[in-house]
């Protein structure tokens, strides 16, 4: 029997450059897949609305230019927006869907109560106990609801579930009435993440560590809505000398950023290679040799903390 083809995926936001750290995420999930023999997909995760136009471009650009190439065209969530309605309809008709007219400070009043502590991060489900004269009330109010998943009992609290994470091991997390659709009436990450990676054949997720407590989430949703689950590997993230996920105002932490300093895409490449122990290559082309060796059993399981220098000008 021949084994499964692995499908692997890179699904950035177009709302900026890429930083150091989301291309060195984008370099092992390419790493991951091609050392497989399987395919690579790009998909823009442009639900948000934070997006900007000239980044699907430039992200593409990007990574092209660090020598990594994916299979068939990008696609966008925006063009799949009907994918996401079915499944929403799927279980509103199955009961496993309630408004949420909470705001994010109401969440965080009600999870902080003496009488009703939530796990962190957790929906306390207020809105799942409205009376149907509550729920008129708020819907004459005006605020659009969001939808969330009802997931367990009404009285029970919020559930957990054990995943398997190809580099942590077993990861224990919550899954809470999570957000399917925002109040704006858009798929959530976590309903559109799950059916899209379903619908292009994913079979393996290779993302940041700090969508590791999400990943409980999809995989119970990918469950109820009888799709594949794929498998995970949650990668560290870069931190910079301050212990923080590395972020634009670090310094020069872009592509664009690192040539304007003098340096080529090749050194780039290079400094992301090294800090995953992996050899350095002479020129981009010589990645498909790293592809040859790629191990991830002997990836470093710490984040990787890093300096960038100043800005020019
Ligand atoms: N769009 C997410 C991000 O840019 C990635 C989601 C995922 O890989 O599941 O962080």
């Amino acid at each position: 029997m021949s084994p499964a083809t692995t499908v692997g995926r890179w699904a950035p936001s177009p709302t900026g450059d890429l930083h150091l750290g989301n291309l060195r995420t984008a370099l092992l999930a390419w790493l991951f897949a091609r050392s497989a023999g399987g395919q690579f997909l790009w998909r823009f995760e442009d639900l948000d609305g934070a997006v900007r136009p000239q980044f699907y471009d430039s992200q593409l650009r990007d990574v092209a230019a660090l020598g990594l190439d994916w299979n068939g065209e990008p696609v966008r969530q925006s063009d799949r927006v009907d994918l996401y309605r079915d499944a929403i309809a799927d279980l509103r008709r199955r009961d496993l869907t309630y408004e949420c007219f909470c705001t994010r400070r109401e969440i965080a009043e009600a999870a902080a109560a003496p009488h009703g502590p939530s796990p962190e991060g957790a929906y306390p489900g207020t809105c799942r106990r409205l009376s149907r004269a509550e729920r008129e009330r708020k819907r004459a109010g005006g605020r659009p609801p969001a939808l969330r998943l009802r997931v367990g009992a009404d009285d029970a609290g919020p559930a957990e579930l054990t995943v398997v994470d190809r580099q942590l091991g077993d990861y224990t997390g919550i899954v809470d009435d999570f957000v399917l659709q925002r109040g704006d009436g858009a798929a959530a990450y976590n309903l559109a993440v799950v059916v899209d990676d379903a619908a292009q054949g994913v079979t393996e997720v290779v993302r940041g560590d700090d969508l590791l407590p999400s990943t409980p989430r999809q995989v119970h949703l990918a469950k109820l809505l009888g799709l594949n689950v794929p498998l995970y590997a949650h990668v560290p993230l870069v931190l910079n000398p301050q212990g923080r996920r590395l972020a634009k105002r670090d310094g020069a932490v872009t592509l664009r950023d690192r040539l304007a300093l003098g340096e080529t895409a090749l050194d780039v490449l290079n400094l992301l290679l090294n800090s995953l122990g992996l050899e350095q290559v002479e020129s981009i082309g010589d990645l498909d040799a790293i592809v040859e060796y790629f191990d991830s059993a002997s990836l470093p399981r710490q984040p990787w903390v890093y300096e960038p220098p100043a800005l020019k000008g």
